[in-house]
């Protein structure tokens, strides 16, 4: 028999209003057995059906939602949200320009705890949910029988797994594994992809529709590309004619990634315009020497991993937007990013409020920048929304 997992009174309303998540604070009680990883039948504190979905008490995310139907959650509903997954990405598919997106986005599309990312002929996976890992064996047979890769690799490493109680994997995990390097295309500029050890799956294929959008102020100008890994917004800027542009980044190695990848696509990279240093410090050094740009690019990691981060984050935010107001010549441009899942895009319009009172200089944003189709924003599930940007001229 399935368990029935009941809320506490007055619970209800993230699930009606089809939230994915239920925390273990809003649980009353378990009726009927369940262990971790099994399907539970979720009801309101009245006895009233509300959704299904799989059981973790090691994490704080007791239940993960898979359906508010009453329908079993098995091996095929969550074969069906891996095709609709991938049926939504037939336009990427058949873009010739861009090789590598992301097949699946977890909750985003239905299937909770689940990453895909196509790097040209491989796949690259990740589960990071117990729901998710309990499924591991059959997705893993169904993405080779859809998609027909050379291989998969399986980066099931991040943080979110131990959260979940689950142990760090890495590795092939079918087909043929991986060269050192893949090679991909993405808008028609080439990329060279560690999906070994590279960040996240290997790449940062959320910022591909905003490098195109950065690259459209960069013509003619000097660039400070900040945050820059391997380089992803330096190539196309370089290919909408920048004057120069400057790399930086706390990664040697990727810099070193960013060189040659400059180099893949026809264009000269010159080592001083590659500098390991730390963000903060090396736009102060700038300030100090008096160096300006005409565009300066700002896309750092998550500084707010959690909720309680937020303070924290917001002082980073706006101290690195401050120090990049400060550095732009009359009519230039800051293309700023915040990935925190944790701060809206209103915390982070404040935070740019903030930054642009205390530089003293007229700032307007122009552009709101987001995510691109294959990393869906799903309403019910704000948490989705983690990517935002703005634009801003400063004169
Ligand atoms: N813009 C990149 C992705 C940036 S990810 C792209 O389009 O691919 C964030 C990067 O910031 C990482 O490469 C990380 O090494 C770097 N980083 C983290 N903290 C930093 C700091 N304090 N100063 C400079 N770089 C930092």
């Amino acid at each position: 028999m399935e368990a029935q997992l009941i809320l506490k009174p007055g619970r209800e309303q993230s699930v009606l209003s089809r939230h994915p998540w239920i925390f273990s604070g809003a649980v009353e009680r378990v009726i009927g057995d369940a262990s971790d990883g099994d399907t539970v039948a979720v009801y309101s504190s009245r006895g009233q059906f509300l959704a299904r979905g799989v059981l973790n008490w090691q994490s704080q995310i007791a239940v993960r939602l898979l359906t508010w139907d009453d329908q079993a959650v098995n091996a095929s509903l969550w074969r069906q949200q891996l095709v609709a997954a991938v049926e939504r990405r037939a336009a990427l598919a058949a873009d010739e320009s861009t090789n590598a997106y992301r097949l699946v986005h977890a909750e985003a599309d239905g299937l909770p705890g689940l990453i895909v990312d196509r790097y040209g002929e491989w796949l690259v996976v990740q589960f990071s949910s117990l729901a998710a890992e309990r499924q591991r064996s059959r997705l893993l047979e169904q993405l080779a029988e859809l998609l027909r890769p050379r291989g998969i690799y399986e980066r099931s490493d991040d943080e979110a797994r131990h959260k979940e109680g689950l142990a760090p994997r890495a590795g092939p995990v079918w087909g043929e594994a991986p060269p050192e390097l893949i090679e991909i295309r993405e808008h028609g500029q080439r990329f060279l992809v560690d999906v070994v050890s590279g960040h996240k799956t290997g790449f940062y294929l959320d910022q591909r529709d905003n490098r195109r959008i950065a690259a459209g102020y960069c013509s003619g100008a000097s660039v400070l590309n900040a945050f820059a890994y391997t380089g992803g917004f330096a190539v196309y800027a370089a290919a909408a004619g920048a004057a120069r542009i400057v790399n930086l980044d706390t990664s040697q190695s990727a810099l070193q990634l960013a060189q040659r990848i400059m180099q893949l696509n026809g264009h000269t990279a010159s080592p001083e315009d590659y500098v390991a240093a730390n963000a903060f410090e090396w736009l102060r050094g700038c300030r100090d020497r008096g160096q300006q740009f005409d565009v300066i690019i700002l896309d750092p990691p998550k500084f707010a991993a959690s909720k309680s981060q937020v303070p924290g984050a917001l002082r980073g935010y706006k101290d690195i937007n401050l120090l990049a107001m400060k550095l732009l010549r009359p009519g230039g441009y800051l293309i700023t990013f915040s990935c925190s899942a944790a701060i809206t895009p209103d915390m982070f319009q404040q935070v740019m409020f903030q930054a642009a009172l205390d530089s003293g200089r007229w700032v307007q944003a122009i552009q709101r920048l987001s995510q691109p189709a294959d990393h869906p924003v799903l309403l019910t599930f704000p948490e989705s929304h983690y990517l935002k940007g703005l634009v801003c001229r400063v004169e």
